[in-house]
C-alpha cells in the first residue's frame, strides 16, 4: 500500500497566467510513496522507489525504458480557471537509493512534448485526444 506524493513547486497556468503559491498547486502523483501516508516533495528530494513504481504511477510511453532520467507528465488543475494543465516532472536515477526529484514545471501540451516523455499519468491520459495518445504508443 502506498500513497500519494504532492509536489511543492509553484506552477503557472498556461491559460490564465495564475501562479499558485508553493504547495498550493495540488499537483500529486498517486501510488508513488512507499509509506502509508502522503508526502510533500521538493526538487532535490530522494524518493525511495524503483523503476517499477514509476511505471505504476505513470503509464509508460513508447520511449520506455528511460535512461538516467525519467521525463513524466502529470495533470494538475489551475485553481484560478479550473482548466486541466500539464506538468513535466523529471526524476534522476540514484541506483539503489531510488529516484531523485529534479524539477517540476508547467508546460504547454504539444505533440513534440509527448514525443519526448517516458510516461504519462492515467489522470492526464484521461484528458487527452486520440491523436495525442497515439504519440505515446510505439510506431
Ligand atoms: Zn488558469
Amino acid at each position: 500500500m502506498s500513497n500519494a506524493i504532492w509536489y511543492t513547486p509553484a506552477l503557472t497556468c498556461r491559460d490564465c497566467g495564475h501562479t499558485t503559491p508553493p504547495r498550493e498547486s495540488r499537483l500529486r502523483s498517486a501510488a508513488l510513496n512507499p509509506d502509508p501516508s502522503d508526502r510533500w516533495v521538493t526538487p532535490g528530494d530522494l524518493l525511495d522507489v524503483g523503476l517499477l513504481d514509476l511505471a505504476d504511477a505513470f503509464e509508460p510511453s513508447a520511449l520506455w525504458p528511460p535512461g538516467p532520467t525519467v521525463r513524466a507528465l502529470e495533470a494538475w488543475t489551475c485553481p484560478g480557471c479550473r482548466t486541466t494543465q500539464v506538468a513535466l516532472v523529471i526524476f534522476a536515477d540514484e541506483s539503489d537509493a531510488g529516484w531523485r526529484l529534479v524539477s517540476v514545471e508547467s508546460v504547454p501540451m504539444t505533440l513534440e512534448l509527448l514525443d519526448g516523455v517516458h510516461c504519462v499519468s492515467q489522470g492526464l491520459r484521461d484528458t487527452m485526444y486520440p491523436e495525442q495518445l497515439a504519440r505515446l504508443s510505439p510506431r
